[in-house]
Order: structure tokens, then C-alpha cells, then sequence
């Protein structure tokens, strides 16, 4: 049977990234976002025995109905990568309380609702998570508050997380990517913050998921937080 791989926020950017390099190693995908015809249309693209699902990672209904037809449907979920993420950039005195609790409720409370859902079946037979941080989650950034606190709590929860299922063969690691270009980073212009990135450039989205793989098949890597952001962090 293959091995199968959900990836939360699978459908664009980063996770998508992901979902192609998980399939060309042979695993079987569950591609999973709010918008069902993008994620199938990016299930689409790896192959026939790829699947696409629609969930809110928010809401902790539609994490667990996912699950339970994921497991019918492919299996047991042993490989887990949480992509999905949204950030509502504003200075905290300009940021609606709203805006706080949907980035939280998206970056944080979603990973650990996917995270805990995952747990029924890798508690029997081991597994890898991955959650897709962020260098600002480390650093924070003017504008970012909320997003870096949802980022930075995804950290601690990861770490946290690691130690309490390492026995169950289970382990937990964080990437936090810099500037990426994905749909999150289009607004934004290049030119204005390449000086501060020493590769001097954003980065690819196929660059994260090569981290983001070598964290999901190294057998002895668990709560580590790998960063892979040009080298940002020396210089912010
Ligand atoms: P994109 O906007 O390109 O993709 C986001 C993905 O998450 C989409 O598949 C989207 O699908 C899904 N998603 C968003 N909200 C939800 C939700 N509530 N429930 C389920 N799925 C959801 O973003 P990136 O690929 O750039 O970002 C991926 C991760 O990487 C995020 O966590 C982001 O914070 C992080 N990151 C990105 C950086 C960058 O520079 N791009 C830098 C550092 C971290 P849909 O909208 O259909 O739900």
C-alpha cells in the first residue's frame, strides 16, 4: 500500500510545491484547502490516485470529518505537512480583533487541530509532521504582530508536541521560510527588501519543499525548527 501524505494548504504555494515533490517519491496525496476545485485541480496534475478534499483548518468539524474521509478513502494518514496559512498584515493599533483570531484560529489553532486529529492513527504506527512556520514567528516584524504570534506559537506547540509523542515513533519539525514567492508575497515589491536578504533574492517555493521533505523522511530529526529564508534571519 502507498504511503499516504496530507497536506494541509496543499492547493497553491508552498504546500503545493509539497504535494509535487511527495508524489514524485511515490507517496499518495490528500491535497487539502477551502477551495475544492483548486485542490483538485492540483491533485489533478500529480495523477489518478491523488485526492483532494475541502476543509477549514479553523473549524475543528471539518478537521475531523477530513480525516475520517481521508482515512476511508486512502488510508492511514502516517506523513502530515500543515501549509495552510493566511496573513492580514496591519499595525496591531490598526489590526480588527477579528483579523487577529482569523490568523490564529488559521496558523495555529488549525495546525494543532490537524496535528491532534492525525494523533488517533500515528499514536498505533508512528509518523512525521510538518509545520510551515516562519522566520517572522522568530524574529517578528513591524506589521506582523498577530501573524508572528501565530507563527511563533506554532513553534512552541511543535516543540511541545514532539516531546510528548516522540515514544509513539511520532515526530514533530517546524520550517520557517523568509520571502517566498507564492499568492502571500505578491503584493509585495522585491526590489524594496532584497538588500536585506544576503542571497539577495526571494526564494521558490520548491525551495521550502525540499526542507520541508528532508524533515518529513528524517528518522531522526524531531523538534527541530529549520529555517530557510536566504539568510533574513542574519541581518533582521
Ligand atoms: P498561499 O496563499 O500561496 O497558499 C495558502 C494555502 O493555504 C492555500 O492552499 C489555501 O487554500 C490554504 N488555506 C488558507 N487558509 C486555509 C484554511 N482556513 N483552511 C484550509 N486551507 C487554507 O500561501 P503560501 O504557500 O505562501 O504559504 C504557505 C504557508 O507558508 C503559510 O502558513 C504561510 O504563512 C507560510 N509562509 C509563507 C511565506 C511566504 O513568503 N510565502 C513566508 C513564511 C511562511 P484556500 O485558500 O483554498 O483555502
Amino acid at each position: 500500500m502507498d504511503k499516504v501524505c496530507a497536506v494541509f494548504g496543499g492547493s497553491r504555494g508552498i504546500g503545493r510545491a509539497v504535494a509535487q515533490l511527495m508524489a514524485k517519491k511515490g507517496y499518495r496525496l490528500a491535497i487539502i484547502a477551502r477551495n475544492l476545485e483548486v485542490a483538485k485541480a492540483a491533485a489533478g496534475e500529480l495523477g489518478g490516485k491523488h485526492m483532494a478534499f475541502s476543509c477549514d483548518v479553523a473549524k475543528e468539524q471539518d478537521v475531523q470529518n477530513t480525516f475520517e474521509e481521508m482515512e476511508k478513502l486512502l488510508g492511514p494518514v502516517n506523513f502530515l505537512v500543515n501549509a495552510a496559512g493566511i496573513n492580514r498584515d496591519s499595525l496591531l493599533v490598526r489590526t480588527k480583533t477579528e483579523d487577529m483570531i482569523s490568523q490564529l484560529h488559521t496558523n495555529l489553532l488549525g495546525s494543532m487541530l490537524t496535528c491532534k486529529a492525525a494523533m488517533r492513527t500515528m499514536i498505533q504506527q508512528g509518523g512525521s509532521i510538518v509545520n510551515v512556520g516562519s522566520i517572522i514567528g522568530l524574529k517578528g516584524n513591524v506589521g506582523q504582530a498577530a501573524y508572528s504570534a501565530s507563527k511563533g506559537g506554532l513553534v512552541g506547540f511543535s516543540r511541545s508536541l514532539a516531546k510528548e509523542v516522540a515514544r509513539k515513533k511520532i515526530r514533530v519539525n517546524v520550517v520557517a521560510p523568509g520571502f517566498i514567492h507564492t499568492d502571500m508575497t505578491k503584493h509585495l515589491k522585491e526590489e524594496h527588501f532584497k538588500k536585506s536578504i544576503p542571497l539577495g533574492r526571494f526564494g521558490e517555493a520548491l525551495e521550502v519543499a525540499h526542507a520541508v521533505v528532508f524533515l518529513l523522511e528524517s528518522p531522526y530529526v524531531t523538534g527541530h525548527v529549520l529555517v530557510v529564508d536566504g539568510g533574513l534571519q542574519l541581518t533582521i
